[in-house]
């Protein structure tokens, strides 16, 4: 039914406008208030930095390395089923704020099977993982508490660091010394802020290590498990329940819907009074339309998936690894993945496009990172393993990164 109905949505013939003619729309009149952006956009060109969007075919013929679909979920016959049921039943929007009428059964019903299969006491929806990290760090601090970050966290984290105005000091990476240090003789409320497993390299934070630090100064952890959920810990249940944290009264977790779950949204997950909290307080929750019910359907499905298939998560992992055992061992330089993301050094920013690139056109999809979105200016192809990956497309992929690697 949706698959059938989706193509139509390309090909609607109604005018955008009453008198709109067969004519393109024009484009408008410029005025100079924005002729700033166009040195902007000179400088990205001459330092080889331009972005665009790229629609992705609803029947790609690419073999996907580069989406976070770690788990082959979001094109799951069942999920999309349930995100379609969801939109049926309760509507194509959520129609208001949580607080106001965006919050269905369904919301609720989620938000008590993912608390319960991650090991925490209770859980909040969001309409992102974005929204999710800016809520956590703001209602969880004040202008006197002392905020520890790692340098390699994640733009949502540090947007939340920076929304608080809290003091924010920025620990070296993976270095729970340092947090410990940061956090001694702080005499007040204090934070500790990291991703589970790094975006950009794939590496996991030393969790036992820093909640322990925490434990020591009386600080909370906050810890961003986007890439640990479904794929870390039994069955996918997280990197907190990998570490052993899962339900740890002074520890609080954020997760997306929109990797290993395939579908969009993310959670908070904590202490019951925690959660309250963030309900009263935390403003990207409060002021932001509920997350649209065919996302919660999409995620809940998922979950459900999960947690009868619980062998996807440790696939992912294996898959992971090998892609990385077999790219190193043909002499590349790649990170040993802790989880589902590979990364792939590159020699610099425009080897690394044009490699991405040669693997686009040898049927590979792989994400491409450069600076700026990375602050150590090491450029890497960034792979992310899925655990529908079959040993032949498997050995598709390495056999395409290697013949299309830069010399070096
Ligand atoms: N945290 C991390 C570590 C992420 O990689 C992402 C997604 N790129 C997010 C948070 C944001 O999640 P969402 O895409 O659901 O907003």
């Amino acid at each position: 039914m949706p698959q059938d109905t989706a193509p139509s949505l390309l090909h609607d013939t109604t005018p955008a406008t009453p008198d709109e003619t067969a004519a393109a729309p024009s484009r408008p009149v410029y005025g100079a208030a924005f002729d700033w952006i166009d040195e902007a956009r000179a400088a990205r060109h001459r330092a080889g930095l331009v972005r665009s969007l790229r629609p992705r075919p609803a029947d790609s013929r690419l073999l996907d390395l580069a989406s976070n679909d770690y788990l082959g979920l979001a094109r799951h016959p069942e999920v999309t089923r349930g995100a379609a049921a969801a939109a049926h039943r309760w509507g194509a929007g959520a129609t208001g704020s949580r607080l106001v009428t965006g919050s269905t059964e369904l919301h609720a019903r989620l938000e008590a099977e993912l608390a319960a299969f991650c090991g925490f006491e209770a859980a909040l929806v969001l309409s992102s993982g974005y929204a999710a990290n800016l809520a956590a760090v703001t209602a969880l601090t004040a202008p006197g508490t002392l905020l520890v970050s790692d340098a390699g966290n994640h733009a949502s984290l540090i947007d939340g660091c920076r929304l608080s105005r809290a003091r924010t000091e920025v620990a070296p990476h993976a270095d729970p010394e340092a947090v410990r240090e940061a956090l001694t003789g702080h005499d007040g409320r204090a934070l500790a802020v990291t991703d589970a497993v790094f975006s950009v390299d794939g590496d996991a934070a030393p969790l036992p290590a820093l909640a322990e630090a925490c434990r020591a100064a009386g600080a909370a952890l906050l810890v961003d498990d986007a890439h640990g959920l479904g794929v870390l810990g039994e069955g996918g249940r997280g990197a907190l329940w990998a570490a052993g944290l899962a339900g740890d009264g002074d520890v609080v977790t954020t997760v997306t819907l929109s990797k290993s779950l395939g579908s969009q949204g993310g959670a908070v997950l904590g202490p019951a009074r925690v959660i309250e909290h963030l309900v009263n307080t935390a403003r990207s929750f409060i002021f932001d339309t509920g997350l649209a019910p065919a996302a919660v359907g999409g995620a809940l499905t998922a979950l459900r998936l999960l947690r009868r298939e619980p062998q996807r998560a440790a696939r992912a992992v294996q898959v992971a690894r090998e892609l990385h055992d077999r790219l190193t061992a043909a002499g590349l330089s790649a990170v040993r993945p802790d989880a589902a993301v590979v990364s792939v050094r590159a020699p610099s920013p425009e080897a690394a496009v044009r490699w991405a690139a040669d693997c686009r056109a040898a049927g590979l999809a792989v994400g491409c990172f450069r600076p700026p979105s990375v602050p150590d200016g090491i450029s890497r192809l960034r792979l992310t393993a899925r655990a529908d990956l079959t040993d032949a497309q498997l050995d598709t992929a390495v056999g395409t990164i290697v013949a299309t690697a830069p010399a070096v």
